[in-house]
C-alpha cells in the first residue's frame, strides 16, 4: 500500500550516515511488513538496502547472516556437510507464511525485529543459538543471544535507531542433530507452536546435551537446556517449572490451552526422536 505520511527517503551507504534519530524515523529492509498496513507515526524510511552487506559469509566458526539478507537467499544456503542442521533453515522457511512477494524481499533481520511470536526466523536463529549483533547509533557495538532479543509479541531490546546488524549461528550449533515440530490451526495460518530440538552425539559427551527451542506458542522464545538427554518425565517437570499455564500465547491462531497442548506434546516427540 502507499504510505502517505513518508516525507523522505534516505538511502545511506554505510549506517553511520544516520549519526542523529528523530522520531518518525524507521529502518527500512524489504518493507513486507512496513508498506502491509498505515505507518502514521514514519514520516521517514532509512533504506538499508544501500549499506551492501554480504548476505551470508560462511568460516569454520559458523554463519554470519547479515540482518539484511532475503528469506529466499538462506533457502537456497548450502553449508559444509558437517553442518548437519543446515535443513532446518528450509523446514522453517516453509512454516512462514508468506506470498511470492514476501518470500523474494522479506529479510531474516526484518522478520527478527518484528519480533511476532510466530517469527519463523527467530525460531530457527534462537533454536540454533544465534547471537545478534546490534548497532546503537550513539555507542559501540553490542551482542545480545537471540532468545534474549525478543522480550514479548512485538517486542524486543531495540533502542530508539538501534540497528540490527547481523546474526552469527556457531558451527558448534550448525552441526549437531536437530528435530522440529510446527502446526497451525488452520492450513496455511500462522505457527500456533513452532518447537526445535538440537543435541550432540551419543557419546561425544557422557549422555548428549539438549536443548529445546519453544516459539510462536510463547510470546516469546522459551529454551530449555539439559546438560544430558532427559527422560520423558524430567522433560514435563521441566517444561512445568519454567513454563506456568499462564505463559502461553493466546490469540487468533489458537488458544493457550491449545497451544500448551502441542507444546508438550511436540517436545515429547522431538526428545524420543534425538534420545
Ligand atoms: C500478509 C502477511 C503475513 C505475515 N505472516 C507472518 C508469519 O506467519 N510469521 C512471521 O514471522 N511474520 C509474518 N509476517 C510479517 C513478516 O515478519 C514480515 O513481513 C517480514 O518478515 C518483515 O521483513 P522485512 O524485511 O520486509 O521488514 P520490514 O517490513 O522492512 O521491517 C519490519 C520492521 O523491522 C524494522 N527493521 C527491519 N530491519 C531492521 C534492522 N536490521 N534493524 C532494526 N530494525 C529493523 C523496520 O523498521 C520495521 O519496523 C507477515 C506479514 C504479512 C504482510
Amino acid at each position: 500500500m502507499n504510505l502517505n505520511t513518508i516525507l523522505e527517503v534516505k538511502r545511506p551507504s554505510a549506517a553511520d550516515q544516520i549519526s542523529q534519530w528523530r522520531e518518525g524515523y524507521a529502518w527500512l529492509a524489504g518493507g513486507t511488513w512496513l508498506f502491509s498496513e498505515p505507518q502514521v507515526a514514519t514520516s521517514t524510511l532509512i533504506d538499508l538496502d544501500g549499506l551492501g552487506w554480504t548476505p551470508l559469509s560462511a568460516t569454520a566458526d559458523g554463519l554470519e547472516i547479515a540482518a539484511t539478507c532475503r528469506v529466499a537467499d538462506l533457502h537456497a544456503f548450502k553449508g559444509p556437510a558437517g553442518w548437519r542442521a543446515v535443513p532446518l533453515f528450509r523446514d522453517c522457511i516453509d512454516a512462514f507464511l508468506m506470498s511470492f512477494k514476501i518470500w523474494n524481499a522479506a529479510t531474516i533481520g526484518g522478520n527478527i525485529c518484528m519480533s511476532l511470536p510466530a517469527g519463523a526466523m527467530i525460531s530457527l536463529t534462537a533454536g540454533l543459538e544465534g547471537v545478534c549483533t546490534l548497532w546503537p547509533r550513539d555507542g559501540q557495538p553490542r551482542t545480545v543471544p537471540v532468545v534474549d532479543f525478543v522480550t514479548g509479541n512485538h517486542k524486543n531490546v531495540l533502542q530508539p535507531g538501534e540497528l540490527l546488524r547481523s546474526i552469527h549461528l556457531p558451527a558448534s550449533a550448525l552441526s549437531k542433530r536437530y528435530a522440529m515440530r510446527q502446526m497451525s490451526l488452520t492450513r496455511l495460518g500462522r505457527s500456533a507452536a513452532l518447537i526445535i530440538g538440537t543435541a550432540e552425539d551419543p557419546g561425544a559427551k557422557e549422555g548428549a546435551d539438549f536443548l529445546l527451542t519453544i516459539t510462536a506458542s510463547t510470546p516469546r522464545p522459551v529454551q530449555l537446556r539439559f546438560a544430558k538427554m532427559p527422560s520423558a518425565e524430567e522433560l514435563r517437570h521441566a517444561l512445568n517449572e519454567q513454563l506456568p499455564v499462564d505463559g502461553y500465547f493466546q490469540d487468533v491462531h489458537g488458544s493457550a490451552r491449545y497451544k500448551r497442548h502441542l507444546t508438550y506434546y511436540f517436545a515429547e516427540q522431538i526428545r524420543a526422536e534425538l534420545a
